[in-house]
């Protein structure tokens, strides 16, 4: 098991059954104040369990589409859907979705002046509103899920990139979230730490947490990826089965894409 604690009820009713998409994407367009059009008419569905990678190049709107999918970005058009949840302009949406929705960036951003342990307790405490010693032993679990568990005292300036942000996945996952969103989240690594992040996301995966994952590790898409998304210019220009989408790419753009970074 991913995540020993009970699963607490959530604040919003949510769709137990497995055929519901778990995140619905509806056409959704996004164009920032200085007149970029980082998303076009996206849309996406994801089912429970299954893990999405999105690629492209640098640009393409991936960021912000994942954003979308955690209420960081408001969109101009379309409609997002979490676990039956909208995300509209209701505060109790919102704040659901935020704690429905794990996000992992590129830079770690632990909190310096807080261990290990503190920063994955924090969020139990202050936004759950778990005792000290409830939240404690949830965090241990994680902890020892991403291979941490002995550094629970530690300061993330005492840890190497890896483990901070192994922590930052554990951080996460302490909301018991539905979904997790990576956005490039070995990118600031260095080399030798990318797969004991690959790892953990790994996991993750084959413990069925549904997940959404920007990156640029093909190995990584290919073993663990269930589908692949390929965006461009801020639309999705091809989608499919990990294997067909690799093997037999039917856009032209992709081909060319796959050919510049495999
Ligand atoms: P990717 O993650 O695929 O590199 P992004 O989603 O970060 O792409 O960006 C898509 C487009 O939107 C780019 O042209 C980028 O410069 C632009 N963009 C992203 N965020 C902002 C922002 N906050 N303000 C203005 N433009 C932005
Ligand atoms: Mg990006």
């Amino acid at each position: 098991m991913l995540i020993d604690t009970p699963s607490s009820a959530k604040s919003l009713p949510t769709d137990t059954t497995n055929a519901a998409p778990v995140i619905v994407v509806e056409n959704i367009s996004k164009t920032f104040q200085n007149g970029v059009k980082a998303l076009d008419g996206v849309s996406l569905s994801v089912s429970r369990s299954e893990v999405v990678v999105v690629i492209g190049p640098s640009g393409s709107g991936k960021s912000t589409l994942l954003r979308c999918l955690n209420g960081l970005e408001d969109v101009d058009e379309g409609r997002v859907v979490i676990d039956s949840i909208p995300l509209d302009d209701t505060r109790r949406h919102r704040d659901a979705i935020r704690q429905e929705v794990g996000m992992v960036f590129q830079s770690f951003n632990l909190f310096p002046h807080l261990t290990v342990l503190g920063n994955v307790n924090l969020a139990q405490t202050l936004v759950r509103g778990k005792s000290r010693s409830e939240a404690t032993a949830a965090s241990m679990a994680l902890l020892t899920r991403v291979g941490l568990a002995d550094r629970a005292d530690s300061y993330p300036s005492q840890l190497s990139g890896g483990q901070q942000q192994r922590v930052a996945i554990a951080r996460a996952l302490a909301m018991q979230p539905t979904v997790m969103l990576f956005d490039e989240a070995t990118s600031a690594l260095d080399p030798e730490m990318i797969g004991e992040v690959l790892e953990v996301m790994r996991g993750l995966a084959a413990d069925g947490m549904t997940m959404v994952v920007v990156t640029h590790e093909m190995g990584f898409a290919r073993e663990a990826g269930d589908r692949i998304v390929f965006m461009e210019h801020g639309r999705i220009v091809e989608e499919g089965p990990t294997r067909r989408f690799f093997d037999s790419p039917r856009e032209e753009r992709t081909r060319l894409f796959l050919g510049q970074i495999l």
